[in-house]
């Protein structure tokens, strides 16, 4: 029996993906407009001594750097509502990103749908 040798019909590999240096795709326009909306707020924290608002006991350092949204961007919190932003030191940040659960029992963090959690 003759037998056909085999042959790879397309390139394997990530071959359907852009070439490496191809620009990402440009931030949709209402987002921009949401990150612009935040600007004052970070240039804020930059220029002055901004109390850390979430005090987490032990890491705090006292001076606000980041902006933290206590119900976040992804579940549909508004990334520039004075209500949904907490002024917080880095470390404090990390722990809350770190320990939703925790934060959320703090009052720093909320859930999409908290009735789903247990
Ligand atoms: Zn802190």
């Amino acid at each position: 029996m003759k037998r056909t040798p085999l042959r790879a019909k397309k390139r394997y590999g990530n071959s359907t993906l852009k070439p490496s240096g191809t620009p990402l795709p440009r931030t949709p326009a209402k987002q921009r407009a949401k990150i612009r909306g935040r600007a004052p707020g970070n240039k804020r924290l930059r220029d002055e001594w901004i109390a850390c608002e979430a005090r987490v006991v032990d890491i705090c350092t006292g001076r606000a750097v980041d902006m933290h949204e206590v119900l976040p961007r992804s579940a549909g919190g508004d990334p520039t509502g004075e209500t949904n932003i907490l002024n917080v030191c880095r470390p404090c940040h990390s722990w809350i990103t770190d320990y939703p659960n925790l934060a959320a029992s703090l009052g720093l963090h909320e859930f999409r749908w908290p009735e789903l959690r247990d």
